[in-house]
């Protein structure tokens, strides 16, 4: 029997014909539907498809011909055959001209329509198949060609958060998904949390914690194999109801991988109108290569900010270090100079560190420094570019600050470092660990050397002065 059904067409004026055709298509598991005049099958033709026309070229109100024409319009992959009772070389010819495929002779051989019928439809079959089989053709080259645009690309984005942005919104146009995510492991390896995303809200993306082997998500990255769901309520290794947030019940979920570790997932949902929102084995195929080469770019990316952070902190405290000190200086009075703002700097010194590094040791020496380096990042601004300019000595370059706000910021650090308990202090000369300090603010016109020398001088005097206390550099 028929695998599917096929829909004929039959236009003729004469009764006896249609009800004959219509008899002995039926009998051959065909649908049909007959109309007795041109301007009835146009009629017809435009509201349904039909995989074949079978056209009287002779009807009262047109040609067949045209009536084919018209049908054509609204059925463009139509089948079609001709009925005539004369077929001469210039019916013949003009029918092909139609692209009709080929023709009946009245009077019928049964037989004979039999055969031009089971033609006809086969021929149409193949007709849509190829069809079908072009267009994923093309759109697989289109997708393909994306995929390697989008692969080229990743390799040159260094910033982590630029480049997770650009796979999730490259992914989700390949695959025409309207949400995406990219996951990554927290640093205990035990947590995915959200780094970037489309559609999702900003709660969702900043609250969500997902546990290896919990969740979807939970799972693929434990496994660390990728998931295709067609229904989130019916697949078995699921089965829970569909969040809300999201409109159809299919995803994809695929673990970024470097060699055999696992260090994200990326997620779609939500697959756009097309093939009723569940994704397809080959979208599978084509969101893995973009992972398996946006793992790398990852990567790279977090290796870059890695390079980059240690060219420029200090390993012990992990402040800024010398050299970046420097150029930040330069940059900040350029701007001071430029756009006439203020701009300070707090240089600050332990008081007598040799002498706890002696009696406690080296290593509760560094631990000191640690902690005081802290004492900094606790007290400063965002903005405040805090360094380790020397061994134990620490400077702050405050931008849009004044004298009299970074003399008020020294004063704090100074204070919270009084106030800190710190482990073999007892035996320091002051009984208690200190820091002095000394501030100057940007003149127009002084050099950078000059700006460092004078918080350098002004320090100088508070050490001078007995220590543990702030001192402003005055002309
Ligand atoms: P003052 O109050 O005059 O500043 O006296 P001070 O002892 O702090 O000054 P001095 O410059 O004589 O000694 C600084 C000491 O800092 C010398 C060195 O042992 C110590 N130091 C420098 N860098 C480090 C470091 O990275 N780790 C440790 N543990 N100690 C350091
Ligand atoms: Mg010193
Ligand atoms: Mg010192």
């Amino acid at each position: 029997m028929m695998e599917k059904e096929v829909n004929i067409l039959l236009v003729d004026d004469e009764p006896i014909i249609r009800d004959t055709m219509t008899c002995i298509l039926q009998d051959e598991g065909y649908q049909v539907v007959s109309a007795a005049t041109g301007a009835e099958a146009i009629a017809i033709g435009k509201n349904s498809f039909f995989n074949v026309a079978i056209i009287d070229l002779k009807l009262p109100d047109m040609n067949g011909l045209e009536v084919l024409h018209d049908i054509r319009k609204y059925n463009p992959q139509i089948c079609a055959l001709l009925i005539t009772a004369h077929p001469t070389t210039d019916t013949l010819i003009s029918a092909l001209k139609a692209e009709a495929y080929d023709y009946i002779r009245k009077p019928f051989d049964i037989n004979h329509i039999k055969l031009v019928i089971k033609r006809g439809v086969e021929r149409q079959r193949l007709f849509i198949e190829n069809e079908k089989l072009l267009k994923n053709l093309t759109n697989e080259k289109r997708k393909l060609e994306a995929i390697l645009q989008v692969s080229e690309m990743m390799s040159s984005i260094l910033n982590l958060d630029k480049l997770v942005n650009f796979i999730v919104v490259k992914s989700m146009s390949v695959l025409n998904a309207k949400r995406g995510s990219i996951m990554l492991l927290d640093g205990s390896d035990k947590q995915l949390f959200i780094k970037g995303a489309k559609g999702l809200s900003d709660n969702i993306v900043k609250q969500t914690r997902v546990k290896l082997g919990e969740r979807i998500s939970g799972w693929v990255a434990q496994e660390g194999k990728p998931l295709l769901v067609a229904n989130v309520e019916r697949d078995l290794r699921i089965q829970r109801k569909n969040r809300p947030q999201y409109i159809t019940k299919s995803f994809l979920s695929v673990p970024l991988k470097i060699e055999d570790k696992v260090t994200g997932v990326v997620n779609l949902t939500d697959k756009l109108a097309t093939s009723e929102g569940v994704f397809t084995e080959e979208d599978l195929k084509f969101l893995s290569i973009i992972v398996q080469q946006g793992a790398i770019a990852i990567e790279n990316a977090k290796l870059y900010k890695k390079v980059s952070w240690l060219a420029i902190t200090d390993a012990l405290t992990e402040l800024f270090n010398h050299r970046y000190f420097q150029v930040r200086l330069a940059e900040e009075i350029n701007r001071a100079r430029r756009y006439v703002r203020p701009l300070s700097l707090i240089m600050l010194d332990i008081d007598y560190f040799k002498n706890y590094n002696d009696i406690n040791g080296h290593l509760r020496g560094n631990i000191l420094l640690r902690t005081i380096a802290q004492i900094l990042k606790n007290n400063a601004r965002g903005v405040d570019i805090l360094s380790r300019y020397g061994g134990e000595e620490f400077v702050i370059i405050l931008p849009e600050t004044d004298l009299a706000d970074a003399q008020a910021v020294a004063e704090k650090i100074r204070k919270a470092v009084e106030d800190t308990p710190f482990e073999g202090e007892d035996k320091q000369p002051d009984g208690k660990i200190t820091i002095s300090g000394g501030v100057s603010v940007y003149r127009q016109n002084i050099s950078e050397d000059q700006f460092i020398s004078r918080a350098d001088e002004a320090l100088y005097k508070a050490k001078n002065l007995g220590r543990n206390r702030i001192c402003v550099y005055e002309q």
